[in-house]
């Protein structure tokens, strides 16, 4: 799925928490794309210079019949996404934070672990490594901006923020 409808939905699975932890809720909802697209744009940026700053428009991008992905987003996807996709790693995450107390945080792992959980049935190219390292299993979907996934979530997200609005409006 697309970043923004990621912070989106973080932020709405969070929002019976309080307006602050449903705002970390939308960071957090984004922190996995946010976790491998922002350091590997620096590394790029190391060897390019500003120009490595600008995003290109490419369309299809995402689909299996579109145009080759470009070797730095291959890059990307191997040092960073896979690790960042992983329910593995999300699991040892949330386990350390157990041990050390932090227990408010562990709500955290709520918005991260749903974007995992979205982008397995959304994408059909950059697929999503769910139980890296210990397994290669990957699902091929049907990318997020195929109109018969981008629509229906649209209206979701629509519906479910009318029902915060209304709900929440006169609560805090
Ligand atoms: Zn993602």
């Amino acid at each position: 799925m697309d970043t923004f409808s990621h912070a989106a939905w973080g932020y709405a699975v969070l929002r019976w928490r309080g307006p602050k932890t449903a705002r970390i809720g939308a960071l957090t909802g984004a922190a996995p794309d946010l976790l491998y697209f922002i350091p590997s744009k620096i590394e790029q940026m190391a060897e390019k210079g500003w120009p490595a700053l600008l995003l290109e428009r490419r369309p299809g991008i995402w689909r299996i019949d579109g145009p080759p992905l470009p070797p730095d987003l291959i890059e990307a996807y191997n040092t960073y996404y896979v690790y960042t996709h992983s329910l593995v790693i999300l699991a040892l995450v949330l386990g350390v934070l157990a041990l050390m107390g932090k227990h408010s945080w562990l709500w955290l792992g709520v918005p991260y672990l749903l974007h995992i959980i979205i982008d397995l049935p959304t994408h059909e190219r950059y697929l999503t490594p769910i139980f890296y390292p210990l397994w290669d299993w990957k699902f091929i979907g049907i990318s997020w901006s195929d109109p018969i996934i981008f629509w229906p979530n649209l209206i979701a997200l629509v519906v479910v923020y009318s029902w915060i609005w209304k709900h929440y409006r006169t609560v805090n």
